[in-house]
């Protein structure tokens, strides 16, 4: 193995968005005391999702009051639960079993009458399907720009987002009265859940006409973690040469080290690994303690998905590989001997 000494401007740029994350930035002024957060929270089958957490860790980020809210059947369990949750003042919750999917058409009206009822001045939900299904409605709802997928909060109206898969860093300023935001996960984590104790609200129910009706999902199951919220990923690329190989090689280098199975887009398009697993652009943001790839050569659109990882190791035939330009280490050979080798090693820790 060999580490990669030369920093590239993007793990540069990654350093930088880290530091940046570190101070509050309305800790200082008056205007927090003006400034209230709705963080709009993911639940399915009366579970919370808590990476949609990463809502609330922005409004903390901004200052001011933080409000949750909850919808769908037996909610009012979840909203206890995370009434324990550090940094949130009060919940709302709305108890209604027609928001359990999280349909934008009946609960966009559902989230308008609560944010026109709570005043609040930013509204904030993660940058998941969820999210960017339902924000866009709510900002035209309100007639308000939603800005989506920030990564850091610079004033309360200045945020920060990348653009161009992650090659360029858009600073954006909106003179708008209610700002409507989309979180990236990887750059808000989620609080603790314990510690807090908000206070616990029913929220008002329009009970808005929905046109579309769901109907069914066909999701991928998995024993192992979840993709976007696990400490470690391994992932594969079209250097696998097809599924059977995928197949047999990444899932136990998988199991040695306890973590999710990712894919890139060209893995994914060849069939070798489930859509659900893409990283990426066009696929999931990750952004574990490590990020182990194979047969990935790097580019820009993967790296947008991956490239916040704390640690980036990647295994390479091609010395050149652009992934060994962000790879904190890498190691150059081929991935039929290397990644079983590197499993029997980790099985015997
Ligand atoms: C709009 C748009 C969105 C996109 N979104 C995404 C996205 O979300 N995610 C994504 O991943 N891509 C995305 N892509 C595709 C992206 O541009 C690349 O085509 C893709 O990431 C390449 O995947 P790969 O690295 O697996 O394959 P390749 O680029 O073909 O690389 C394969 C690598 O495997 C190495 N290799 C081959 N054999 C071995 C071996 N035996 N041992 C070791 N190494 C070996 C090669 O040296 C090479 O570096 C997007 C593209 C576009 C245009």
């Amino acid at each position: 193995m060999f580490s990669i000494a030369r920093k590239s401007a993007l793990r540069q740029a990654r350093t930088q968005l880290r530091l940046s994350q570190a101070t509050p930035i309305s800790q200082h002024s008056a205007l927090a005391r003006l400034l209230s957060t709705l963080a709009v929270l993911e639940q399915k089958d009366g579970k919370l999702n808590t990476s949609s957490l990463a809502a609330v860790t922005a409004g903390t980020k901004l200052g001011g009051s933080v409000t949750a809210f909850v919808a769908g059947s037996g909610v009012k369990s979840v909203a206890d639960q995370t009434a324990k949750a550090q940094g949130i003042e009060k919940i709302i919750y709305v108890e209604n079993g027609a928001y359990d999917r999280g349909l934008p058409e009946n609960f966009a009206p559902l989230l308008v009458e609560n944010i026109k009822k709570g005043g609040f001045t930013h509204v904030f939900a993660g940058h998941s399907a969820f999210g960017k299904n339902l924000m866009p409605r709510v900002a035209a709802l309100l007639d308000t720009q939603q800005i989506s997928d920030i990564t850091a909060i610079e004033s309360e109206d200045t945020f920060v987002r990348p653009i161009y898969a992650g090659n360029a860093i858009l600073t954006v300023q909106s003179s708008d009265a209610i700002k409507i935001l989309t979180v990236r996960g990887t750059a808000f984590p989620p609080p603790e859940l314990e510690g807090g104790s908000a206070a616990v609200e029913e929220g008002v129910d329009p009970k808005a006409e929905c046109q579309t009706e769901w109907v069914s999902e066909d999701l991928a199951k998995s024993d192992r973690p979840d993709l976007g919220s696990a400490e470690r990923v391994v992932s594969g690329g079209r250097g696998l040469k097809s599924k059977e190989e995928f197949d047999r090689i990444m899932p136990p280098l998988a199991d040695a080290l306890g973590a999710a199975i990712g894919a890139s887009r060209a893995a994914v398009d060849s069939g070798f690994a489930d859509n659900s697993l893409q990283v990426g652009q066009t696929g999931k943001n990750v952004a574990p303690q490590l990020y182990l790839c194979a047969g990935i050569s790097g580019a820009i659109q993967h790296l947008a998905g991956m490239k916040d990882s704390k640690v980036i190791a990647a295994i390479n035939k091609d010395p050149e590989a652009p992934i060994f330009q962000v790879a904190d280490v890498g190691l150059v050979g081929d991935l039929f001997d290397k990644v079983p080798e590197l499993t029997e090693k980790l099985k015997v820790l």
